[in-house]
């Protein structure tokens, strides 16, 4: 069984400041050649860390990009659940977390185990992942989701089977929602999801009152804001570019981690994004750093490998996941 290192809030609030900026992006560029590596980086890193990714996507768009690379070493520039499914997905690669520390609250709140149980009691249900879960956990399940193709793939489910849907709830209720299915659904959220208030969206708001809202489905108050705006439409983290870039809107208000800030800027320029608050900050995300990229392109430290047995078995959901995304 891997163990996903969760560092306390306190350690996670130490980060170490950059020394010489100019210095290490030099490094990591001629690290990056010499090791013919490829630096994927996750929409909630930090700024300086997307700016020097070869790629910045939601989990779905790693996933492939980790799929189709031809490079020996991959960086991954987000949480542990991440750099597996790489890892998974490329055993033969060296895969890097910067900071070994990077787990996911949403992740942790579900063990193999607790679906072992589940299908103990469902012999002919299907068990359905969001990305954000472990490897054993995805051993366990028959389809891996992302917020993007979740829907989509509940809806291709035989009817009348018993489905478990985990870990995220907020997730698990708009795919009910949009899908008309019942559903068991595991209990879990991400605290920072979880931690927007419906009040942090009415305040930016009345502050940008033609602004047009994005709402990510794994926030806490989306049900919420649903019973008010009915036809209001949520999108993934990919969902929000597309949409920013089709909307005649030109302000935005961007509900989810604040990191999406940046990756709309950067894809979307002319037009102005405001995030919902700037509490809403994974700090489990922003623990990778410039320095801790570079040392670890430098030492090959914090390699993340999967057990044969896991990643085998892990493999299944995660091609679904991808094929039909
Ligand atoms: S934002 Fe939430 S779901 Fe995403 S990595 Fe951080 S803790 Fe996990």
């Amino acid at each position: 069984m891997s163990v996903i290192p969760t560092a306390p809030v306190s350690q996670l609030l130490q980060l170490k400041p950059l020394l010489d900026e100019a210095e290490i992006r030099r490094d990591i560029e001629r690290l990056r050649r010499e090791r013919n590596a490829v630096i994927l980086a996750h929409n909630y890193q930090r700024p300086e860390v997307q700016q020097i990714a070869d790629f910045v996507g939601d989990s779905l768009g790693l996933a492939r990009q980790a799929a189709c690379t031809d490079a020996d070493v991959i960086v991954f520039a987000g949480v542990h659940f991440m750099a597996e499914t790489a890892a998974i997905l490329n055993p033969d690669k060296t895969v890097l977390l910067p900071d070994e520390r990077a787990g996911c609250s949403l992740a942790d709140t579900l063990t193999a185990q607790d679906v072992r149980d589940w299908k103990a009691a469902h012999p002919d249900g299907v068990v359905v992942v969001y990305v954000n879960t472990t490897a054993d956990v995805k051993a366990e399940a028959d389809y891996c989701v992302t917020s993007g193709n979740a829907v989509q793939i509940v809806s291709a489910l035989p009817d009348h089977v018993p489905v478990l849907f985990a870990p995220d709830k907020f997730l698990a209720a708009h795919v009910a929602r949009e899908t008309g299915r019942m559903l068991d659904v595991w209990d879990g959220a991400c605290h920072v999801h979880a931690a927007i208030r419906i009040e942090d969206i009415t305040a930016q708001q009345e502050a940008h009152p033609d602004a047009e809202l994005l709402i990510h489905p794994e926030c806490g108050c989306s049900t919420r804001v649903l019973q008010q705006v009915p036809d209001l439409r949520l999108y993934s983290t990919e969902g929000m570019v597309t949409r920013a870039r089709a909307s005649s809107a030109s302000s935005f208000i961007v509900v989810t981690e604040l990191g999406m800030v940046h990756r709309l800027e950067r894809e979307v320029p002319g037009k102005t994004f405001v995030p919902v608050a700037q509490t809403a900050c994974c700090n489990y995300m922003k623990m990778i750093t410039l320095e801790n990229i570079c040392e670890s392109l430098r030492d090959l430290s914090g390699q993340v490998t999967v057990p044969e047995p896991i990643r085998r078995r892990a493999l299944l959901p995660i091609e679904r996941m991808i094929a039909i995304g």
